[in-house]
């Protein structure tokens, strides 16, 4: 929706822009009609953007946009589009999501629940990933047996179906152990925490992603 918003240019002088106003307030998320209360001043000399403030009719709270690329001449100007949700990366090894998907979407919601601070449901969230990982990986290598695998507890998918690959195997038994801890109401494993699980979880992975990416390279020199 577009606003025309005066912004001072100086003494007695000032320049109306014509503007688009996002439609959702930040505070309550209704679709508001905004009202523009104040502005900041332009000089075309030195100020590369300009700001302006809205009142939301409905939770009557204020929001601050700001715009660049000031156009005097056709009044116009570029929203900037500012976030405010908390920029989360995460640096999982290649190809894992070619194993499975579902791990890296889990993996990544588990770190932004991280880095929120909520810290009693994202170890949850990571023994979740790892469930997805450790049976995608198993039904990746027996791809027969992927009803059972998706019905079975992950403790025997890991004892049954991982002996051809011990170290795995070692890191989705010390996830599992780990991860079961977060959800229960007592914790067995007291001298280990979520940085032990993610960096087990992690290790778990790059030996997953190393795995397939051998896979790969034997089909290709077999051709
Ligand atoms: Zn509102």
């Amino acid at each position: 929706m577009k606003q025309a918003i005066s912004f001072s240019t100086g003494y007695n002088s000032s320049v109306t822009l014509n503007l688009d106003v996002p439609k959702t307030c930040i505070h309550c998320h209704k679709d508001v009609g905004f009202i523009a209360k104040s502005s900041t001043s332009y000089n075309s000399q030195t100020d590369e953007s300009v700001a302006a403030t809205f009142l939301c009719p409905s939770c009557e709270q204020y929001s601050v946009y700001e715009y660049i690329k000031v156009n005097t001449r056709y009044k116009t100007a570029e929203l900037v589009n500012y976030s405010y949700t908390k920029n989360v990366t995460t640096n999982l090894p290649n190809n894992i999501e070619k194993v499975s998907a579902d791990f890296v979407k889990i993996y990544n919601q588990s770190q932004t629940a991280e880095a929120y601070n909520l810290m009693d449901i994202c170890g949850v969230a990571y023994r979740k990933a790892a469930e997805f990982l450790i049976k995608d990986y198993a039904i990746r290598k027996f791809p027969e047996d992927e009803e059972t695998i998706k019905k079975d507890a992950l403790g025997q998918i890991i004892s049954k179906k991982l002996d051809a690959f011990p170290k795995i195997q070692n890191l989705a038994k010390a996830t599992a152990w780990l991860g079961n801890d977060e959800t229960h109401y007592v914790r067995k494993h007291t001298d280990k925490d979520l940085a032990d699980l993610k960096a087990f979880l992690l290790a778990a992975a790059t030996f997953i992603a190393a795995d397939y990416d051998a896979d790969e390279a034997l089909n290709f020199i077999n051709k």
